[in-house]
């Protein structure tokens, strides 16, 4: 009894299992069926349920399966999130990924010059690594790195600005990070060590002058000024102020002194820059300084313009204050000439032979303490000078065929007039870096004389260009 009531109940369950098995089948071919409904073209002229499932077994094997659903992976960073602001110089890499939970975006620039080009990339994907491995620590998975660049060109050096872009969660951050290359050499430059600390005064007052109103002085050291880029027109600096990223371009002319490295080769290691021998050249040259005022004026307006000048110091002046101490190393550190007007300007021809000597011995002794060197040319003070003079100088005599009269007129459009008038190929120009008025005139002097197509050089320059041979104790008026 038991056994037959097991074995019928048995009997049903599977008799009800099938029929749910069937049931089963049927819906789900009808799920296909209805799913097929809308695009199925044999389906349109079925009639029955034998013919769509006929037409539906017809589409089973003329249709392959679909694919599983492909979404495309969108590029995690889109090209969009470069800037388009920034300029470059020639081809230009980009690289979109995914790696260590951050979606990045790379560019790099591509150089002609494989070397710097290598290194170039180098720099960017070993940029890119530290990033990575930085944010690859972030709590906030939602990572985002876009590493962007400038760049530029001045002579041999290729410069490139990369700014990064980091963004973890909600907060953002930008970075920037200098690479300077010298083609030449086929070597990287340490951009951190471009400049001297004294640049950073000038930059910082060049930066101040450019700013938007209302931002105040910027501090003249090397953190706000340490994002730079080297172009042809000289380095451009960007710094913020007023809460926003602004720049200036500072031209090399006024930095060289301060650069480690010498920008487009003008200098030689003997002071005497690359010019033009086939161009006119006309030397100023500024009597009885230093002033700790005026000669650090016109030393600005010297380097604005990429113009040199001779400075006929004098000794006892020189050591009057701190303060004009200071004005002749800075004379000395800038590449312009610093040579002697003799200890305390006494006329040399009437002074016992003694004398003459202490005059000449004491100012060189001076300018060397300060600056390091002797100088390089003896003007005797009102262009007084005897054998004796000429015997113990021990440099050049140097004096001058344009008189600027600047002590005279006191008026620096006169001045200005008059040497305009005078001036010519290989000429010296006498002045006063002491007096306002001709510092003012000098000023003016500078751009007109190189709008005329003078190139502004020192005594050094002048003669060695124009192949004048130096003796000392021999007495030179001009280069002709
Ligand atoms: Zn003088």
């Amino acid at each position: 009894m038991k056994r037959t009531k097991k074995t019928k109940s048995i009997l049903r369950r599977l008799l009800l299992g099938s029929c749910g098995v069937l049931m089963l089948l049927l819906t789900f071919f009808l799920i296909n069926y209805i799913g097929k409904l809308s695009d199925t073209k044999a389906y349109a002229n079925a009639g029955s349920v034998d013919t769509a499932l006929e037409a539906w077994q017809e589409m089973k094997v003329t249709e392959a399966p679909n694919p599983p659903t492909m979404t495309p992976t969108p590029l995690p960073v889109p090209k969009a999130e470069f800037s388009k602001e920034y300029e470059h110089l020639g081809e230009t890499e980009e690289v979109f990924a995914y790696d260590s939970g951050v979606a990045y975006g790379l560019r790099y620039p591509i150089y002609e010059d494989a070397i710097c080009s290598s290194a170039v990339k180098k720099a960017a994907e070993e940029l890119l690594a530290a990033e990575l491995l930085e944010l690859s620590g972030a709590s906030d998975k939602d990572c985002k790195l876009v590493i962007d660049y400038e760049d530029g060109t001045a002579g041999e050096l290729v410069s490139v600005l990369f700014r990064i872009e980091k963004r973890v969660g909600n907060a953002a951050r930008t970075e920037k990070k200098q690479w300077i290359f010298n083609k030449k050499k086929g070597e990287l430059v340490d951009a951190e060590t471009l400049f001297a600390d004294p640049a950073y005064a000038y930059i910082a007052e060049q930066a101040s002058a450019a700013a938007a109103e209302g931002a105040g002085t910027l501090p003249g050291d090397r953190e706000t000024f340490s994002s730079f880029l080297l172009t042809a027109d000289g380095a451009e600096f960007y710094y913020e102020a007023d809460g926003k990223e602004q720049s200036v371009t500072v031209p090399y002319a006024a930095l060289h002194t301060y650069m480690s490295v010498t920008v487009n080769g003008n200098v030689t290691a003997d002071g005497i820059r690359k010019l033009d021998p086939e161009k006119p050249m006309i030397a100023l040259t500024f009597d009885d300084g230093p002033h700790y005022i005026n000669t650090p004026r016109l030393l600005k307006a010297l380097e604005k313009n990429g113009a040199r000048a001779t400075f006929f110091i004098l000794g006892d002046r020189s050591f009057f204050t701190e303060a004009n101490k200071e004005t002749l190393r800075q004379l000395a550190a800038s590449g312009n000439e610093v040579a002697s007007h003799t200890y305390s300007h006494k006329d040399l021809a009437s002074l016992s032979q003694e004398d003459m000597i202490a005059e000449i011995t004491k100012a060189a002794a001076n300018i060397y303490a300060l600056t390091g060197e002797y100088p390089t040319f003896v003007r005797p003070p009102y262009g007084s000078y005897n054998d004796t003079v000429k015997q113990y100088a021990n440099a050049p005599l140097v004096t001058w065929n344009v008189d600027s009269e600047d002590w005279k007129s006191r008026d620096a459009d006169t001045i200005v007039a008059h040497v305009l008038e005078e001036a010519r190929d290989g000429r010296i120009v006498l002045m006063h870096d002491i007096h306002t008025f001709s510092v003012e005139a000098a000023e003016r002097l500078i751009p007109e004389l190189m709008e005329r197509g003078y190139q502004i050089v020192t005594l050094r320059e002048l003669f060695y260009y124009k192949g004048v041979e130096l003796e000392n104790g021999k007495v030179y008026h001009g280069a002709y």
